[in-house]
């Protein structure tokens, strides 16, 4: 089909939940994606930190083209050797002894919701219900998962929300602890929050939430599902600060471009979900798990996707800070590993559009001026050259 006659068609054939550019892409391969005209793109997005091989990796499209010629979907009534192995590997590279399997990231934070309150109710009783999330969060878009969002964009015009949710300022200890009362029953988090602006806390917060939950006896809940997989340096990002929670989220690069959502959590608070209390049709499925197989051994081969994409991180904040110094659109250049905001002091939009008629994908977030990168975790210093030298050029002009 014609690019100009599938963009008519999406637009007469899709529900409009998205602001699409008007480009057509059809290939894919590492850093690179090729629009349906030839145009060549590098990707600086991986669609928003999920392809963090790249595109079609070799081992992802061998291991999905293996398991296709075998058993593509049976039900989670029977036993298959891909969701086990994924379960096993997930387990032993985590704080978590046990996984259960769904298809993307507010699914797996809905899951993570209903463990919590069910792991309340059973050890407390019926009065501990409520989640105590971060304002400018983002845990999907199900109903509880946008109630967990500390963002009014994404309740508006969806009320009434569920009960039970309240929201502090991220990154503030102090309101954490006024916000506790004998109704809550967990804490839920980005240890850095994505969609909110690229936003990492300080070093000693985590742990300072760690000890408060410990205290109060809650749960700790960290959505890993932008912040998993390798992104920031370490395999999951609570790795960086000398805890662990006691539910982890999943998704986004899990399955290195196949939906695939995971919910992992300690044995006892598993312990509460029993047959019947939670389920997922496609949660698990052989195809899906093969793809994270091969996406999770290959991040964790010889630490060769760690330590690049910390190599890769650094280089890349370095010459993000490098057009901080004779910029003054730029307020800000924050992150960790290959996750990483560039705050301006004006709308993102205009500088997204460019970057896109000039072959790199990028997008913007956290109230429009926060441009975000999530690259594969492959990206190579030139291609973080091409990048910086366009930026340069396009700040220094008035777009
Ligand atoms: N949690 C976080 C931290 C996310 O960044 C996202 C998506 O951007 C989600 C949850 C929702 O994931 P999904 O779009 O797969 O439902």
């Amino acid at each position: 089909m014609e690019p100009r006659k599938i963009i008519e068609e999406s637009e007469h054939y899709l529900m409009h939940t998205y602001n699409r550019f008007p480009v057509v892409l059809r290939k894919g391969r590492g850093m690179k994606v090729w629009g349906a005209d030839g145009k060549e793109y590098l990707d600086f997005l991986g669609g928003i930190a999920v392809n963090v091989l790249g595109h079609c990796h070799p081992k992802v499209v061998v291991a999905i083209q293996k398991q296709a010629q075998r058993l593509i979907h049976v039900s989670n009534f029977y036993h298959i050797e891909p969701q086990i192995k994924l379960a096993k590997l997930l387990v032993t590279n985590s704080f978590a002894d046990k996984v259960f399997f769904c298809n993307s990231g507010a699914e797996a934070n809905e899951a993570a919701i209903k463990l919590a309150r069910k792991y309340a109710k059973e050890h407390y009783g019926h009065d501990r219900y409520e989640i105590i999330t971060a304002l400018k969060s983002f845990h999907g878009r199900t109903l509880a998962a946008l109630t967990a969002t500390g963002q009014d964009k994404i309740q508006k015009g969806f009320e009434p929300l569920m009960p039970g949710f309240k929201h502090v300022p991220f990154n503030d200890i102090h309101s954490l602890r006024e916000a506790i009362s004998a109704k809550t029953c967990a804490v839920m988090l980005e240890p850095i929050q994505g969609e909110g602006g690229v936003n990492v806390p300080s070093d000693g917060y985590l742990g300072e939430v760690r000890e408060l939950c410990n205290r109060h006896g809650l749960l700790l809940i960290l959505d890993e599902v932008q912040t998993g997989m390798g992104r920031t340096g370490k395999f999951f990002a609570y790795e960086h600060y000398n805890m662990a929670p006691d539910i982890m989220t999943l998704a986004k690069g899990l399955g290195g471009g196949v939906p695939i959502g995971a919910l992992l959590a300690t044995d006892k608070i598993a312990a509460v979900f029993k047959p019947g209390t939670h389920a997922s049709t496609f949660g698990g499925n052989p195809l899906a798990c093969a793809a994270a197989i091969a996406t999770v051994e290959a991040i964790l081969e010889d630490g060769f996707v760690l330590d690049h994409c910390n190599r890769m991180g650094e280089y890349f904040r370095g010459r993000m800070m490098q057009l901080k110094e004779t910029c003054d659109q730029i307020i800000d250049v924050r992150g960790k590993g290959l996750f990483i905001g560039m705050e301006l002091t004006r709308d993102g939009m205009p500088i997204v559009k460019a970057c896109l008629d000039r072959g790199i994908l990028i997008n913007c977030t956290g109230g429009g001026n926060v441009l975000r990168f999530t690259p594969p975790l492959i990206v190579e210093k030139k291609e973080v050259d091409v990048l910086a030298e366009l930026l340069d050029e396009l700040l220094s002009r008035s777009i």
